[in-house]
């Protein structure tokens, strides 16, 4: 599970921008301008259907600050 649900910087991060992109789903900002320190990406390669997805996860940052949205 990605940690950025549960944290505060995830509206203006560019990570979190970068796993939104990589999940095909909506910004929620256009514009973020916050860098994280030392985010740490899991990808996992998954079969989909009859091809192949691959899921973007982050699992820990140096940044990561309680209080996110979920
Ligand atoms: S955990 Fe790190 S990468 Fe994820 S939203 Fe927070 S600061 Fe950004």
């Amino acid at each position: 599970m990605c940690i950025c649900v549960a944290c505060s910087w995830q509206p203006s991060c560019t990570a979190y921008h970068r796993v939104e992109s990589e999940h095909g789903v909506p910004h929620l900002n256009q514009n973020p301008d916050f860098t994280p320190e030392n985010p740490q990406i899991h990808l996992s390669v998954q079969a989909v259907q009859n091809s192949w997805g691959v899921e973007w996860d982050v699992r820990s940052c140096d940044s990561f600050r309680p209080g996110g949205g979920i």
